[in-house]
């Protein structure tokens, strides 16, 4: 099923809280509230955010508060409601959102969500009457996310761009511009780029990075050109580390995976199960030598491969749920939009990475996506004139036709990342 946002008054979403959770007392004001309603305009969640009901929460003009948040149980629907809901309240130029809830509940959809969990915490924050029934509620834990973020001064007389280790948190996927062929574009560059180990291995020396950035494996060249892998895990592992090293500001790096698309598999002559198979065991053998630099990647074809490939990682001892990135192979080639949101669903509330997706696809899955990567620039570069004054013929290698195309992207995200109308 697919669920859309929809603005909510106080009235509609107090009635959505009734219906679902009796013990919950109406909001008595709100700053907005949302619903997330399917294709007919069924409701099947409803979330109301508020000003910070303890007032040593921060100003109420800096921190929203969901204060209520209430399912009927349909899949997703809580994460696509607290990812809206920040996504609104970072649009209305807050700061933070935080919210409070049992330390007995997991916090997987928060998590999910991008949101980090600050402990436990007092209060009676879910407006709950004093008495017996709001003790018998236990402990709270306060999860936040930062929208927002002002400046730091920190960062001054550092390279342009934070790092990923002091990287904010905001809400929404990231984007990493996948880089041609100039990996020079490390050094100049003030957006998240993809590159391929490919761009990389024949230098002698490597530009030092003013962006976080993501190294592929340049696994789809290997499949589609040999069949297989011709560079051993140890060999790989070292390369990651002297980029990590000597390039600085690696966000993390993908493992030697082993992609469905039908092409690969008549390349190398084996299966689906045979490619998961070599896929999960390479990350096992990698996370040892890497550490958490190397992130677990999902391979398959059809829709139920992928569930299957979250069984293997779980029979190794692999704990996906916990992984910061999962990466999704086989998407890129992939023309049925349908299909890859379907496959995406069915992964929730796993944080993943869509490798090479198309911009349609990035654009209509961004509540689910952590990140994504996409060279498609380059490809639609190469068939178009270049842009008036540049001398080359095409504008395939081009930083300037790049950055042009990601701004169009990323702005029709937050075009729709606004709440639509009902009706
Ligand atoms: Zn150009």
């Amino acid at each position: 099923m697919s669920l859309r946002v929809v603005p909510l008054n106080l009235t509609e979403a107090n009635l959505l809280v009734a219906l679902w959770h009796r013990h919950h007392t109406p909001a008595v004001g709100h700053r907005f509230s949302l619903g997330a309603i399917d294709d007919s305009g069924v409701a099947h969640g409803a979330v109301i955010v508020g000003r910070p009901v303890s007032q040593h929460s921060g100003s109420a003009h800096e921190v929203a508060e969901v204060t209520r948040l209430v399912t009927d149980g349909t899949r997703n629907a809580c994460s696509i409601l607290y990812a809206a809901a920040a996504r609104s309240a970072r649009h209305m130029g807050y700061t933070r959102i935080q919210t409070f809830i049992l330390v007995a509940e997991p916090g997987t959809s928060l998590k999910a969500s991008g949101w980090v969990s600050e402990g436990p915490a007092g209060g009676n924050p879910w407006g709950h009457r004093p008495g017996r029934q709001s003790q018998s509620l236990g402990v709270k834990e306060r999860w936040v996310l930062h929208l927002n973020p002002p400046p730091r001064a920190s960062f001054a007389g550092r390279s342009r761009c934070p790092g990923p280790g002091d990287a904010p948190v905001v809400a929404g996927p990231l984007f990493y511009l996948g880089v041609g062929s100039d990996a020079h574009w490390l050094a100049t560059s003030d957006v998240p780029l993809f590159i391929s180990r490919r761009r990389l291995q024949n230098r002698r020396t490597f530009p030092r990075a003013v962006t976080r950035w993501v190294l592929d494996s340049g696994g789809f060249t290997e499949m589609h050109k040999f069949g297989e892998w011709r560079l051993s895990s140890s060999e790989y592992a070292a390369q990651v580390v002297r980029y990590a090293d000597e390039i600085g500001h690696l966000d993390w790096a993908a493992p030697q995976d082993w992609m469905c698309e039908p092409s690969a598999l008549a390349m190398s002559g084996r299966t689906v199960a045979e490619h998961q198979r070599l896929t999960v065991d390479n990350f096992v053998d990698l996370r040892q030598r890497l550490g958490l630099l190397v992130v677990p990647v999902l391979q398959g074809w059809d829709y139920d491969d992928y569930l299957r490939c979250v069984d293997l990682y779980a029979a190794e001892g692999v704990d996906l749920e916990s992984e910061r990135t999962i990466g999704l192979g086989s998407v890129c080639r992939r023309q049925a939009e349908g299909d890859i949101a379907r496959i995406i669903a069915s992964l929730m509330p796993l944080r993943l990475h869509a490798f090479g997706v198309k911009g349609n696809a990035f654009v209509a899955n961004r509540d689910r996506l952590v990140s994504a990567d996409s060279t498609a620039w380059a490809y639609q570069a190469r068939y178009n004139a270049p842009i008036p004054g540049h001398t080359h013929k095409h504008c395939h290698h081009c930083q300037v036709y790049a950055l042009r195309w990601r701004r169009r992207l990323l702005r029709r995200l937050d075009q729709l990342r606004l709440p639509l109308d009902i009706g």
